[in-house]
């Protein structure tokens, strides 16, 4: 393969730069041609095609976002949306797609590659709702991201004897909330994959407070069915302790990637462009263990994710 494109798409991600930067140097050294399009779907439809070099990714692995931008396109849902992208990458005679998104990006990808595109997804998302791959890139920024704010909140609480309910991202997978809660410390994290125990939610703060503990944590994700203000009242009015809401919102998206980060993105795009260079069919790349591993697109996108009950289990003996 002779010229490759890449694109950013759906949420963005710390870490998506990385990805590019490496995505577009690998093409450089493999003696390829390189284009970045702008926007995700929509740029590809509209054409917003431009040839990268190695400068053109200078200076950009540190920053957060993405700087091709993104975009969530409603024409690229439609069949007509999706033969215009393939038309378009016919007039750039681009022959290999990069896509670096989170699934509904890879799903787009799927939809080009059946129509004769050989495309490459690489998981860029901050919720790690991936289940072919262990991680996804900018998953390790948000967590450590939420980990800062919940030092912060820590501080406070415990100066007024509150309890703090801490709303996360994640809307359907409670892997930035797990992950956040057991290494900041939470005394309840709650999840979607878990129903909420309200009883033994207010035990424990009831029994933190009996045993002179001044703080409550609680890490929630988005994706619970209670709402946080229904929760802390509930709280409240149950336990007598006055509690709080901290929602994080977009904080979660922003900041410069992890050393982590950069390095599973680099890895894992200069993994799509060898496959690319070696005219590989549609893959995802993902990580397992310490491995970059690729598998069939579509077979990647058909796996069902597997909660890790391990983590949840230690996050529960270690906050009693
Ligand atoms: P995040 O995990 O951060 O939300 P995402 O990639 O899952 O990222 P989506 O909004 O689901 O974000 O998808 C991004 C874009 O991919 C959509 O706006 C749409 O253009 C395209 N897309 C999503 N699902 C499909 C699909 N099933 N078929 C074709 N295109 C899709």
């Amino acid at each position: 393969m002779k010229k490759i494109a890449i694109l950013t798409s759906g949420g963005d991600a710390p870490g998506m730069n990385a990805a590019l930067r490496a995505a577009v140097r690998s093409a450089i050294y493999y003696g390829m041609e390189v284009y970045g399009i702008e926007r995700g779907y929509e740029g590809l439809i509209d054409g917003d095609i431009r040839q990268m070099d190695v400068s053109s990714v200078g200076d950009i692995m540190h920053r957060g976002g993405t700087i091709l931008g993104t975009a969530r396109s409603e024409r690229f849902m439609t069949q007509e949306g999706q033969k215009r992208a393939v038309g378009m990458l016919e007039n750039f005679e681009i022959e290999g797609l990069v896509v670096i998104g989170g699934d509904g990006s890879l799903r787009g990808g799927l939809e080009l590659s059946k129509k004769g595109v050989r495309v490459m997804g690489i998981p860029g998302t901050i919720d790690n709702d991936l289940a072919y791959t262990d991680f996804t890139i900018g998953f390790d920024t948000a967590v450590n991201t939420v980990l800062g704010a919940i030092s912060n909140i820590r501080d406070t609480s415990s100066a007024h004897e509150r309890s703090t309910v801490i709303e996360v991202m994640g809307r359907r997978c409670g892997d930035i909330a797990l992950y956040a809660g057991l290494t900041g410390g939470a005394e309840t994290i709650l999840i979607p994959e878990i129903p909420v125990d309200i009883n033994a939610l207010c035990r424990k703060v009831i029994q933190g407070r009996n045993r002179g503990k001044k703080h409550n944590l609680i890490i929630k994700a988005e994706g619970v069915n209670i709402s946080s203000q229904e929760l802390a009242a509930v709280i409240g009015e149950r336990t007598g302790v006055d509690t709080k809401i901290v929602v994080l919102g977009y904080i979660q998206r922003g900041g410069s990637p992890t050393a982590r980060d950069r390095m599973l993105a680099s890895r894992m795009a200069s993994k799509a462009v060898e496959l690319l260079k070696d005219d590989s069919l549609s893959k995802a790349i993902g990580i397992s263990g310490d491995c970059i591993v690729e598998y069939d697109l579509e077979e990647a996108l058909h796996m069902g994710r597997e909660f890790e009950t391990d983590i949840m289990k230690l996050a529960d003996i270690l906050s009693i």
